[in-house]
């Protein structure tokens, strides 16, 4: 049986339309006003709605084992929490252990996903560097729909990869056409500083953020940006934080590189006053990495994202409870890193974005899920309300408000960093693969409906990286003796 969306305002990234979506077998069939449908279809009356591409997270970490725990939300409960919040897509991350085979990685993280109740796709994390995982990435790119690979240049001693690995790692990335991420912190740094902070019996939370300064930060997103630069292709460096990093992607760009930055809501959002909580469990439960910056750092990235310098939001959704977090007690660099928000992500980013003037409703919509669709090759299939594109859609109520909470949340942790916060907009309905999935707070979802997406490599960006290199080819210079 087929969905019809009557009367709504459609919101693409280009454009708004009022017009009907007729939804069918999990497809866009039709767009248009007085549409012929079967007798038996369901009629939604999104009058004074609006409808929007579901939003996609890029950045997700569901069940991730890290720092002695998993992470507590899994790919079930944690993509219909996205789901609830208007989110219809997540790529997550696989993280092979330095040594792990990459593919033995990818079947783990794909058994887990499949539990999941909503689309799904994987960046693949490059940890550590030999000739079998040269082969993989290939298999990767060529056979399983992988196009994008991580790197973390923090977590020294754990998934840290080294400049030779970088550089190993994105030379590969250019000859498969698949685009290399970085988690941009100097790990050296941040080490050293974590060491002295300790010895010096700063132990607390509130040592996390001076662990981890923004100039660290900045370094990193320099030498990555560097390394693509002389390499020759495109960078997207995930959760830009601070001011420093900023400037280094709006100088990449000034200059022709094609560098691309995503936003978390949360940094967006909150500063490094929440690490002065006085119960531990408060400060410990915002430790994250980048951290939380001081005061001023929030406008920049806000203006990055207004402006095109930053081109995606995303959550880096990874819970961990209180008891988990309690591992931290007596020294902040065992805390482990993460905090939620793929359930708020679109309700916050409205708020602040289109009810204070930020935003449009289009550019709500390329930040929260076009742009991402474009960046890592899902367009027009995700990320656009077009005929053929996938029945993915989230029904907005514009002038819904919603209290933020941990009590009411679908997601599975205790604690909520957006505590409080009510909110003027809201998904009212969610359809996922052509199905009604939420609808009036309350989720419809079945364990593993969820599907792999595979992104093939070799979007537009990397033939015109390509011809950009060719171009600008070194000529060998032909002597006569
Ligand atoms: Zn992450």
């Amino acid at each position: 049986m087929g969905i019809l969306i009557k009367g709504g305002k459609i919101v693409n990234a280009d454009v708004s339309t009022v017009a009907d979506v007729y939804c069918e077998d999990g497809v866009i069939k039709g767009i248009g006003l007085g549409l012929d449908v079967p007798t038996d279809t369901e009629i939604i009356d999104a009058t004074g709605k609006l409808v929007m591409p579901g939003g996609i997270d890029p950045h997700t970490h569901m069940q991730l084992p890290f720092m002695g725990t998993v992470a507590s939300e899994d790919f079930y409960t944690g993509t219909a929490a996205g789901l609830a919040g208007g989110t219809t897509m997540i790529i997550d991350f696989v993280i092979p252990s330095p040594q792990e085979p990459i593919m033995q990685a990818y079947e783990k993280w794909k058994d887990w996903a499949s539990r999941a109740v909503s689309d799904y796709s994987f960046h693949v994390a490059i940890t550590w560097w030999d000739d079998t995982v040269y082969e993989d990435m290939g298999r990767l790119v060529k056979e399983e729909g992988i196009n994008s690979f991580k790197h973390f240049m923090a977590y020294k001693n754990a998934i840290m990869a080294a400049d030779e690995t970088l550089v190993n790692s994105f030379s590969r990335c250019l000859e498969l056409g698949a685009m290399p991420t970085v988690h941009a912190e100097n790990g050296e740094l941040v080490y050293h500083l974590q060491k002295q902070l300790l010895a010096a019996g700063f132990t607390g939370p509130e040592a996390h953020p001076l662990s981890r300064p923004s100039q660290v930060e900045g370094e990193a997103a320099n030498r990555a940006i560097s390394i693509a630069q002389t390499i020759g292709l495109p960078l997207y460096l995930v959760h830009v934080s601070c001011k420093e990093a900023v400037d280094e992607i709006a100088r990449a760009r000034h200059n022709g590189q094609r560098v691309y930055g995503e936003v978390l809501a949360g940094h967006l959002e909150l500063d490094d006053s929440v690490y002065q909580a006085e119960d531990f469990a408060t400060a410990a439960a915002h430790v994250m990495s980048p951290p939380f910056r001081p005061k001023g750092h929030q406008e920049v990235l806000w203006k990055a994202l207004q402006g095109g310098t930053l081109q995606t939001t995303a959550t880096d959704h990874c819970c961990f409870c209180e008891d988990q977090k309690a591992a931290g007690k007596d020294d902040f660099s065992k805390i482990p890193n993460g905090t939620a928000g793929i359930e708020d992500r679109l309700m916050v980013l409205w708020d602040s974005g289109v009810n204070k003037g930020r935003l449009t409703e289009n550019e709500f919509v390329s930040v929260t899920s076009t742009n991402t669709a474009k960046i890592f090759n899902l367009y027009p299939q995700k990320g656009s309300i077009t005929e053929g594109a996938d029945a993915d859609i989230v029904i907005w109520d514009a002038n819904k408000e919603h209290t933020i909470s941990a009590k009411t949340h679908h997601q599975n942790i205790d604690f909520n960093i957006f505590e409080g916060r009510t909110v003027k907009g809201s998904p009212e309905i969610t359809i996922s693969q052509g199905k009604v999935v939420f609808r009036e707070g309350q989720l419809m979802v079945e364990e593993g409906a969820g599907r792999y997406i595979k992104r093939p490599a070799f979007p537009t960006i990397f033939e015109a990286v390509k011809k950009h290199n060719e171009v600008n080819a070194p000529v060998a210079v032909t002597r006569s003796s």
